[in-house]
């Protein structure tokens, strides 16, 4: 059904840049015949997961949506890739996003843009905007995206999907490609919050071949869900409710307070004073760690490699200038620049210093509540086009969701409503380190 669905849809709404169809049916028939002998592997054997193309399924097309990797297959499977299909879930196509998951919009493809299921001439939001347009245009029944500043929860509030990006740490980031090592996150996207926990519940977990995993018990988070009912003490910072906010977009994450506070939880009012310096200090960083991570793309190694070049120096020079995109030229210029020498302690190292102020801001807050609730955008799907020629009023549609990569948290964005126009809209809850079982509580309270 879910092959059928996407050939039906996926030449208007384009949220693959690639699917095997042979492959997935023969994945679907080995669950079947396991079911039909009494061994089927729990509640994710048979259902199809697509996957974001950043994170590696062994055989499969691997793009980043970037010419330098238009050829690449992978030779491995990600660390959640195995434990998908350990757990019997069927792999389903590699889904499309920015080139190498910078953008908001999806617009930064080299291939083609994702068009919003509900509005086809608006955006699906990015760089997970095929993950999010897939399981929105039922298409999968979850996909995996990747979350560097926002790039789960972003498309997932504007394609009116879950979309949850878990506590730096929890799941393995093996076989993702590297944008911001220090910000990266994969999580999921699905429809309802349960089927957020059980796909959380399948990727998490420590893993030795990532340094940066951490060792904690991984709950049942779906059996988590119906133990746990509040109330809870929900933070509102005031810093995420100014200009910027759409109308809309802010009547609609009023009435979830209203529901939240009809429930019995004590709203507060809390501050986190360093938001303003979010975006600022996110496209220090994040530039910084991308330029590092992409000077593996030289052409000698893998990946495009020009064929004009006379000699080793002309050859990385030609093979990047053919190969990467505006926004990738963009960054890695951005980020050189704040990591060279008589800038760094300028721009990147006071980057480092404010961040650790960010999450210093949200670990005070916690002292007072269990959850920060916020918009997750500052408006709903805007019009292709309307915003690909300002980097900076795109980086802006990130100014909610920064922050919690910063800070390394959990970030969550359910469904909360419609514009008039009948764009979805999304919430935004935030949790603290490894809370993701109370997190999903949370939100399952409203979805
Ligand atoms: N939109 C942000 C950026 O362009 C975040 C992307 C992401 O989370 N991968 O960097």
């Amino acid at each position: 059904a879910i092959v059928a669905r996407t050939k039906a849809v996926d030449p208007k709404v384009k949220a693959f840049n690639s699917f095997d169809e042979a492959d997935a049916l023969a994945q679907a028939r080995a669950s079947d015949e396991r079911r039909a002998a009494g061994q089927a592997r729990g509640p994710l054997d048979g259902i199809p997961i697509g996957i974001k193309d950043v994170i590696s399924v062994e055989g499969q097309p691997l793009t980043a949506s970037s010419k330098m990797l238009a050829n690449f297959v992978s030779p491995y499977d990600a660390t959640v890739t195995k434990k998908l299909k350990n757990a019997g879930a069927v792999c389903w196509g590699r889904l499309n996003l920015d080139e190498f998951a910078m953008g908001s919009s999806t617009e930064n493809s080299a291939f083609h843009t994702t068009s919003n299921p509900y509005d086809l001439d608006r955006v699906p939001g990015g760089s997970s905007g095929g993950s999010a347009a897939a399981v929105a245009a039922g298409e999968a029944i979850a996909t995996l995206g990747s979350d560097t500043g926002g790039s789960i929860r972003q498309p997932a509030a504007l394609c009116n999907v879950v979309g949850l990006k878990p506590t730096y740490g929890l799941v393995s980031r093996y076989g993702l490609i590297a944008f911001a090592s220090s910000l990266d996150q994969i999580g999921p996207f699905t429809r309802t919050v349960e089927d957020a926990a059980i796909t959380l519940g399948a990727i998490a977990g420590y893993d030795p071949l990532d340094s940066t995993s951490f060792k904690t018990e991984i709950p049942d988070y779906l059996a988590e869900l119906s133990k746990r009912k509040g109330p809870w003490k929900i933070g509102i910072p005031k810093e995420y409710f100014g200009e910027g906010l759409d109308p809309e977009v802010a009547a609609a994450v009023e009435k979830a307070v209203s529901y939240y506070e009809k429930l019995g939880c004590e709203i507060k009012n809390v501050s986190l004073p360093h938001t303003e310096y979010g975006v600022g200090v996110y496209y220090i960083i994040a530039t910084a760690e991308c330029s590092s991570n992409l000077g593996r793309y030289d052409g000698v190694r893998y990946g495009h490699r020009s064929k004009d070049a006379k000699d080793i120096t002309e050859l990385y020079f030609k093979s990047r200038a053919e190969g990467f995109g505006p926004e990738v030229k963009r960054r890695i210029i951005l980020g050189t620049y704040v990591l060279s020498s008589g800038y760094y302690d300028a721009y990147y190292l006071r980057a480092q210093k404010v961040r650790t102020l960010i999450r210093q801001d949200f670990l005070n807050a916690y002292k007072e509540v269990d959850v920060i609730l916020t918009p997750t955008a500052p408006t709903p799907a805007f019009k292709k086009g309307e915003k690909a020629s300002n980097p900076l009023a795109m980086y802006l549609s990130d100014i909610y969701t920064i922050g919690v990569n910063l800070a390394g948290l959990p970030g969550l964005s359910i469904p909360c409503g419609f514009s008039k126009s009948g764009l979805p809209i999304g919430l935004q809850l935030i949790g603290q380190p490894f809370k993701e079982a109370e997190l999903l509580s949370i939100a399952h309270t409203y979805d």
